[in-house]
């Protein structure tokens, strides 16, 4: 029986484990209801897109981002003018749109030869140069060619952190998933093709991003019915209509105005999420593994948003918090926790690597009453650190306890 157990536990955490941070969190609150996002955007400033691309959007109300080189918008300025007048978002799509050299028409600017010093002008001018032809300023910007680095070799760089920096959102190429609202990095948006597909074969995407809660972000580039790179007007007409019935809970808007909404949402609900993720020394040397932080790992276990902790923690149940050290020590380890005293007296364990930390959970006073004691010692390696917490036995009723949080404090020497 038991190792029949600890194979399928194994398969459930292949198979689940990937799926905590947004299982233990409720949906993402999209305006009025809504159950997912979706924006358009199309690059490269392609002269489909004022018209027939956005002259048809505008025909449904939608509106949609352009992110644009400069220089391809000059023959047709009056064009781009009516884009920026009917209420589309126009995004930075680089300076000399600059790919790898492995495209031959980009050898002569290839990301290869680039720096991020060059990148950051580039990009400072192509802001520039939107807002003297449009009146306008890019807050958005799209990886041309959705390639996010420079340079060669050992000298490769991301140049992610610049656009971090520059810009409220950076969007992909050719990506296979679409954006989870509640972990995604803003500079590394994706962006799933819409070009040369019909509606019926964006529809099963459609469908499985609003399952999940998500924001579709899609990327095209030509408007037209035939053609290399083009998103048939066929097609969006189509999807117009469908995210227009209030039926389909579908919230329809430039990227960044998705952007600013999913920054002001995860603000707002900071503290009381579980998103897992690294964790790493605060200014005083503490290493605070706080409930949001962590990995609730099995059957029954929940996060408790209202708590802030890790309740319904029963036998098969464990955390998991993963941290980055900057140098190997050792460190006192407090926890934080609550228990009624019928369930309190249950043995826990708290490993990381070869090391154990065994202790009873002690009475709290009751559910409602945390309280924080220092159950031991731990010695931690230089970069990545699991702790895990789980039961110390097997038990069929109650439960181990609620847990908020551990607290690693550098040891005195
Ligand atoms: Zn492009």
């Amino acid at each position: 029986m038991k190792s029949i157990f600890s194979v399928s536990a194994i398969i459930i955490v292949l198979v689940f484990g990937g799926l905590s941070a947004s299982a233990q969190n409720p949906d993402f609150p999209w305006p009025e209801g809504k159950k997912m996002a979706i924006s358009l955007s199309f690059d490269d400033a392609r002269g489909s897109n004022p018209d027939p691309g956005a002259t048809l959007l505008n025909e449904y109300g939608v509106k949609a981002t352009f992110y644009v080189v400069p220089a391809s918008m000059e023959s047709d300025i009056e064009g781009w003018k009516m884009v920026v007048e009917t209420g589309h978002e126009i995004g930075n799509h680089s300076l000399y749109h600059p790919c790898s050299g492995n495209f031959a028409w980009s050898r002569d600017r290839a990301l290869e030869d680039y720096t991020i010093a060059r990148m950051r002008k580039e990009l400072s001018d192509t802001n520039d140069e939107v807002e003297r032809l449009l009146g306008v300023r890019p807050e958005v910007f799209a990886y041309p060619c959705g390639l996010s680095f420079v340079g060669k070799g050992e000298e490769t760089q991301s140049y992610v952190p610049l656009i971090s920096e520059m810009f409220l959102s950076g969007r992909g190429w050719l990506d296979e998933a679409p954006v989870d609202p509640y972990y995604a990095d803003m500079a590394q948006l994706t962006g799933m093709k819409m070009d040369n597909m019909s509606f019926e074969e964006i529809l099963p995407i459609i469908e499985a991003a609003s399952e999940n809660r998500q924001w579709l972000v899609l990327a095209g580039h030509e408007n037209g019915t035939e053609g290399n790179q083009t998103t048939y007007l066929s097609m969006l007409r189509k999807l117009s209509e469908y995210a227009n019935d209030p039926a389909n809970g579908i919230w329809i808007a430039p990227v960044g105005t998705v952007a600013k909404y999913v920054k002001e949402k995860r603000t707002a609900m900071e503290g009381n999420l579980n998103i897992p993720g690294i964790s790493k020394p605060a200014a005083n040397g503490n290493i605070y593994l706080t409930s949001e932080k962590g990995r609730g790992i099995g059957p029954d276990i929940q996060y408790m948003p209202e708590w802030n902790a890790f309740g319904w923690f029963m036998a098969k149940d464990r955390v998991e918090w993963d941290m980055n050290l900057p140098k190997k020590g050792s460190y006192e380890v407090w926890m934080e926790w609550s228990v009624s005293d019928e369930e309190a007296g249950k043995p826990f364990l708290l490993t990381s690597g070869d090391q154990t930390i065994k202790g009873v959970i002690k009475p709290s006073g009751s559910w409602e009453t945390f309280q924080k004691i220092k159950i031991g010692e731990l010695t931690l390696d230089e970069d990545f650190n699991r702790i895990v917490v789980a039961s110390g036995q097997e038990f069929d009723k109650g439960a181990l306890m609620d847990l908020k949080a551990l607290t690693l404090v550098p040891a005195k020497k």
